[in-house]
């Protein structure tokens, strides 16, 4: 008799197109199924759900999720998902994509979406370096860090992404490893549940490149390194929360606010301010007719 495996989050993966593209150890395949467990566990049917991915190794996300999904250009994941939820306000859009995406290419999209408070959430999987093109130096790269970019170390400091969330505006900010699968998932509930432009940054191991370059070991060892150096903060000020090549990770809950998001100020426009414009121009129009 013919035996088929299945597995729990079968039932929201493309499975005809695995196996993925990631490497074995690579922390990317737990964000995910942290993201997918977080959808069930949410409750919105799968059908109001629209993700989208822009390039790079985290960027695959989208071609492998069975929900409606958009697979973008570089650093353009942001755009694409605040189109898609001005379009359709009752779709639940999350952006999963990888920090060179998202933040270098992506940066202006990413600080001017969490300024306006669109009403998305983005995931961002950090692995401190550009995984699919060769493993380069990302805004997020360490300083000292190897990568094949810097070979005598990067001599640059690096964005800190709970910091630049919240200082950009965003309502929900939070930071795990993939070895914090549950609270990572949790964090991705929560983002799920709240308006407003949430964030949740998973730090996650690259063993075929970041890793190896800065002699981190396996993947295994990079779990063990995370459990010797995370330190568990809810509520830091994000602003302490910088992450250094081989000091602490601090991780948590850092921002849970609320503020009106773009679209009830878009909204409160639309009752407000636009047909007392369009009174204004009717009566300009008249007065123009009668000149
Ligand atoms: S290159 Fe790095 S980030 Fe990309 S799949 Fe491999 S381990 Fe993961």
């Amino acid at each position: 008799m013919e035996m088929k495996e299945t597995h729990p989050i079968d039932d929201l993966i493309r499975t005809d197109r695995i196996p993925h593209i990631w490497c074995s150890g690579c922390g990317i395949g737990i964000a995910v199924h942290c993201f997918l467990n977080a959808i069930r566990k949410s409750g919105i049917p799968p059908k109001n759900f629209a993700v989208v991915s822009g390039i790079g190794c985290s960027g695959r996300v989208a071609g492998y999720v069975k929900l409606d999904s958009f697979h973008t250009t570089h650093g353009r994941p942001i755009p694409f998902a605040v189109g898609l939820k001005l379009a359709n306000d009752r779709l639940k859009v999350v952006v999963f994509s990888g920090d060179g995406d998202l933040i270098a290419i992506g940066g202006n999209h990413f600080i001017h979406a969490a300024r306006r408070n669109v009403d998305i959430t983005v995931i961002c999987v950090n692995n401190f370096n550009y995984g699919m093109t060769g493993g380069q130096a990302a805004p997020t790269t360490p300083v000292r860090a190897r990568t094949s970019t810097t070979p005598y170390g990067n001599f640059e400091f690096p964005f800190n992404l709970a910091y630049l969330a919240a200082g950009s505006g965003a309502v929900y900010v939070s930071r795990w490893t993939t070895l914090h699968a549950k609270q990572l998932e949790d964090s991705m509930l929560e983002a799920l549940g709240k308006k407003g432009f949430t964030f949740v940054e998973a730090i996650s191991p690259c063993p075929t490149l970041y890793n190896r370059m800065n002699k981190l070991g396996t993947a295994l060892d990079f779990m063990k390194f995370c459990k010797e150096h995370s330190v568990i903060r809810h509520g830091a000020d994000p602003k302490t929360a910088n992450i250094d090549l081989r000091g602490d990770i601090v991780v948590g809950r850092f921002v849970n606010v609320e503020r009106p998001t773009f679209t009830d100020f878009l909204e409160e426009g639309l009752a407000q301010g636009l047909p007392h414009r369009k009174a204004l121009l009717d009566e300009e129009r008249k007065e123009f007719e009668h000149e």
